[in-house]
């Protein structure tokens, strides 16, 4: 059975088809190229923008258990109206700013055990792209100019509204006017690029001084990282409209093709029935529940095992629950580790075994469904530990079961879940990239090999060059 995704473009579940020709065989396919929207650095994020990266995180896991290849970026919007405020009420330079709250970010990421991604661009370091976009779009004659400020005319483009399926008058009425762009002629356009402001950091471009708008960054991004139509995009269902559908009418009024194949939204963290955000003050951060003594092995358990379409309304308890859960997982994982001797092996464990991955496999290839998944997982843990009473798990029989759990560890990431200190770091990950950066700066690629030291860097790696070679540590 294929892995089959609920692709918000055509509204209904579909066979996950990367590059858009079927295969045969999963390893003739070519590399799952997938952007997600990231976060806005102004602050700390909250569990509701955790449940979006732990999903990002959960299907990216899914495809390399599958065994497609991935290429996956995150955007850091590290400019806009929230850190550029934050920055001037703090009296410090944009980055300064920004740069803490990458760092709280790539913390937290680690923390919940979330994979780092292949690409990290930031918007300030992405305005090249961001300027030729607005150029193209502009020689299309789809851009026009009001107060210095350039914005993307929708009447110019036919299909717009085609993802959130709005019809132009529900599209009017759903957008809060935003008192940060100026006069334009149609409420629904949106700004490309905004006039500089006096106070406000802003970049010199062939159509003047400005800053970009928030949507512009991810269409350039894409661009930038994949330079073609990419096979997944995600984001939580909030970003659908506008910003997913402002993105479409960027890339494909500009580059002429189809700019993503399956659009994957994940649904909301709810606190007492409303959406967890920072203007409603209902949220928590990571940090408050880690000081508040959960666990956040205990959070990813729940962000990760709630199906992604269905709302989540959090709760300390469901937390607590969670942490109940993990510890009958314990429970198992100390059993096993005691067994000794050398008793033949009982085939029972085996055929269980196979049973629960081929189960977990039919429940995650059926539109990401963990929960279903974890429900099997508990069914299999049920059998082993019964079998555990009988007396009738010989050690071979205990390797195999811990074998079958890391191998689904690497789609949950809570079974074996990493000591806190080094939670999310891959050495052999990052090995390979020092590898990559010694080949570039051979080849005098400076540009990749700066690259990639900031990569490891934002993931708090630190590279130190000795004689001996190169050396990685945690930053302090
Ligand atoms: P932001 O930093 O506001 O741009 O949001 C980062 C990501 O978190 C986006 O993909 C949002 O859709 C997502 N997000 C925001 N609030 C929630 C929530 N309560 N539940 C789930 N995802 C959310
Ligand atoms: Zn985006």
């Amino acid at each position: 059975m294929p892995l089959k995704i609920y692709n918000t473009m055509s509204g209904v579940v579909e066979e996950f088809i990367p590059g858009g020709d079927k295969k045969e065989r999963i390893a003739d396919y070519p590399t799952v190229n997938m952007y997600s929207c990231g976060p806005t650095v102004y602050s700390y994020a909250h569990i509701g923008n955790f449940r979006t990266f732990i999903f990002n995180d959960l299907f990216r896991r899914y495809l390399k258990f599958r065994g497609f290849t991935v290429n996956h970026a995150m955007n850091i919007t590290d400019v806009d109206d929230k850190t550029i405020s934050g920055a001037l009420a703090e009296n410090v330079s944009l980055k300064e700013y920004t740069d803490k709250y990458i760092g709280i970010f790539f913390d937290d990421l680690r923390t919940l055990n979330i994979e780092p991604v292949e690409h990290t661009p930031r918007a300030t370091e992405s305005i090249d792209a961001m300027i030729d976009l607005v150029e193209r779009l502009d020689a299309k004659g789809i851009v026009y100019e009001k107060d210095g400020s350039r914005y993307f005319s929708i009447k110019k483009f036919g299909e717009y509204g085609k993802l959130s399926r709005l019809d132009s008058r529900e599209i009017r009425s759903g957008l809060r006017y935003d008192t940060d762009e100026y006069e334009k002629d149609d409420i629904r356009d949106f700004a490309l690029w905004k006039a500089g402001k006096e106070n406000e950091p802003s970049w010199d471009t062939p159509f003047g001084k400005g800053r970009p708008g928030w949507h512009i960054e991810c269409s350039a991004m894409v661009r930038k990282v994949f330079g073609t139509t990419i096979d997944i995009h995600t984001g939580g269902v909030d970003l659908i409209f506008p910003h997913h559908e402002n993105e479409i009418a960027q890339s494909e009024a500009a580059y002429g093709e189809k700019f993503v194949r399956y659009w994957v939204h994940a649904e909301h963290l709810l606190v007492d029935g409303s959406k967890m955000s920072k203007s409603k003050g209902n949220f928590y951060t990571l940090r408050d529940l880690l000081d508040k003594g959960y666990s956040p092995r205990a959070i990813r358990y729940l962000l990760v095992t709630a199906h992604y379409r269905k709302q989540l309304n959090f709760t300390l308890e469901g937390l607590l629950q969670a942490g109940q859960a993990l510890q009958r997982i314990d429970n198992l994982l100390l059993r096993l580790r005691e067994i000794t001797g050398n008793s033949d092996e009982n085939l029972v464990v085996k055929t269980n075994s196979d049973d629960f991955i081929k189960k977990f496999i039919e429940s995650m290839d059926d539109d990401l469904n963990a929960s279903r998944g974890l429900g099997i997982f508990f069914e299999y843990l049920h059998s082993i530990n019964s079998l555990l009473d009988e007396g009738r798990i010989a050690k071979v029989d205990a390797e195999r079961v811990f074998c079958v759990l890391k191998r689904i560890d690497s789609v949950f990431g809570f079974i074996f879940f990493p000591e806190e200190t080094d939670a999310g770091i891959d050495a052999e990950r990052i090995e390979a990239l020092i590898d990559e950066r010694n080949r570039s700066r051979r080849e005098k690629n400076f540009k990749r090999s700066d690259e990639i030291r900031d990569i490891l860097l934002d993931e708090g790696i630190v590279l130190e060059d000795t004689k001996d070679g190169t050396r990685w540590k945690k930053k302090k």
